[in-house]
């Protein structure tokens, strides 16, 4: 008996349309930036409207039961399936367990220090350890459709990466394979190890660029305009579709009541703040939510062209101007010109309009106040990266400001996994940054491992004399009652 499929049978009518000249364009073709304009794209579903016959209260339930499902295509940002790249079949889809990640809650001392209660959604517990991967699920899914229809026998995928964008894309790559192939442009000696040990591992060729992240942009865009090649950067619209699950998720977490909560995301080339305040406007057009969040934008005074914008008071004075960067422990973010400020710009507008001012918000932080933060949260039980760091001391600064009130509840997106930034965390421990970083650690957090006893010691022992020798060296450095 064939199982009936579980798989949604609406499909929605995508095309992408250009933020710069308001032009459309079909997506049988892999349109990275606007052909006649230059400018950045959506992806608009016209058949949106059609989602409108279901209601509010359906469409919870729907996601709600979803949670649950067996169907591979749909667990994990598919169960939203609707809501993103309904043009997608079922085979296409590609499920490497990304989203669902958890909300976990400040305990009441980190509460209580921050004076109000909040949680971390941590995304570095994503296949690559970052958010990349919700945008990569999508991103590539298209691209195997495309694959699929075109038959289509190589496809050389590329992109510019602060290295978790890099770590995403080669992760998808190696899974699909063959006609696929993933090259990774970064910015040499500006990567943490171990994310230059992921696109290594899954088989990418990597290349090194002298600079920083914008040099590297620069170079995987003259390749796109000259050559065929597929580009993965956040330009890419598929890409910020993907990463619209995370409003999704921090909804549905939420019992879909989001009055009273505000979402803090750290801001970079500034497509995740795009996607995360999409979301939230796609749920509440469809009245699956009644009221937006408030979103918060946070930024490293080392790398923060989104914050000085919008540090202007009088919206007609604004004027956007791309920044040098200076090194921050914000790596991830560390961009001076963010490709989405169109973006940005374009759904600020609209989550103001529903949401009313203050209901969208840009914060400067100091690189101190990030490492801070992050050394903080996680001496409190959490997994934070510096980008998370950056959200927590984000919202620090919200309180001070005056921003934000004691009984609202903040959620922080801890965009990767903690382990990928541990070095900025060796350096706290041993005071050693270096003088451009400006961070002066709290040396009593200082932590380090401690030989018990040396290896010339331990020769000269029998082996139950050493055991005895290590225990009682330990029993006494801890001050331990014997029984
Ligand atoms: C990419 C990245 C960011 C910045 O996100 P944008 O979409 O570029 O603004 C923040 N944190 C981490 C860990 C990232 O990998
Ligand atoms: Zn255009």
């Amino acid at each position: 008996m064939k199982k009936a499929s579980v798989f949604p049978e609406y499909r929605g009518n995508m095309e992408y349309y250009c933020l710069g000249c308001g032009k459309r364009f079909g997506i049988d073709e892999l349109l990275y930036t606007c052909p006649e304009c230059g400018g950045v794209f959506m992806l608009d579903n016209l058949d949106f409207k059609k989602l409108s016959e279901r209601t509010g209260k359906e469409w919870r339930e729907l996601f709600d039961t979803r949670a649950a499902s067996k169907n591979t295509a749909l667990r994990g940002i598919f169960r939203f399936y609707e809501l993103m790249a309904p043009v997608l079949e079922e085979e296409d889809i590609v499920y490497l367990g990304e989203g669902n990640t958890p909300i976990i809650e400040a305990n009441d001392h980190l509460a209580e220090k921050a004076g109000l209660r909040f949680a971390f959604k941590n995304d570095g517990q994503n296949p690559s350890a970052s958010f990349k991967d919700r945008g990569m699920a999508c991103a590539f899914s298209y691209l195997k459709a495309l694959v699929r229809k075109h038959g289509w026998d190589e496809v050389l995928t590329v992109c510019a990466s602060t290295g978790d964008t890099s770590a995403a894309a080669a992760l998808y790559a190696s899974y699909i394979g063959s006609p696929l192939k993933s090259v990774v442009l970064l910015p040499h000696g500006k990567v943490t190890p171990q994310q230059l040990s992921q696109p290594l591992g899954s088989g990418a060729t990597v290349l090194e660029i002298p600079g920083v992240f914008d040099d590297c942009m620069k170079v995987v865009e003259n390749l796109a305009e000259n050559y065929r090649v597929a580009l993965l950067n956040s330009k890419n619209s598929w890409r910020i579709l993907g990463q619209e699950s995370y409003a999704f998720e921090v909804a549905q977490w939420c019992d879909w009541d989001l009055k009273g909560k505000c979402v803090f995301v750290p801001v970079g080339n500034a497509g995740n703040i795009t996607a995360v305040m999409g979301g939230f406007l796609k749920l509440h057009r469809l009245g699956i939510i009644s009221e937006l969040p408030r979103v918060f934008g946070v930024q490293s005074h080392h790398a923060d062209p989104v914050y000085q914008y919008y540090s202007v008071e009088d919206p007609a004075k604004r004027v956007y101007k791309p920044v040098t960067v200076t090194p921050s422990v914000a790596q991830a973010a560390m961009i001076g010109n963010p490709v989405s400020f169109p973006r940005v710009k374009h759904f600020a507008e609209q989550f103001e309009a529903i949401g009313g001012k203050g209901s969208f918000q840009v914060l400067q932080v100091t690189e101190q106040s990030i490492m801070d933060s992050m050394i903080e949260a996680n001496m409190n039980g959490h997994i934070a990266c510096t980008q998370g760091g950056e959200c927590y001391a984000g919202l620090k600064r919200a309180k001070e400001l005056g921003l934000i009130a004691e009984d609202e509840f903040a959620i922080l997106d801890a965009t990767a996994h903690a382990l990928k930034f541990s070095g900025f965390q060796d350096m706290y421990f041993s005071n050693s940054f270096p003088p451009q970083f400006g961070v002066q650690p709290d040396t009593a957090l200082a932590n380090a491992p401690e030989l018990v006893i040396e290896e010339s010691a331990k020769a000269e022992l029998a082996p139950e004399a050493f055991t005895e020798a290590a225990a009682k060296t330990i029993a006494d450095k801890l001050g331990l009652q014997s029984k």
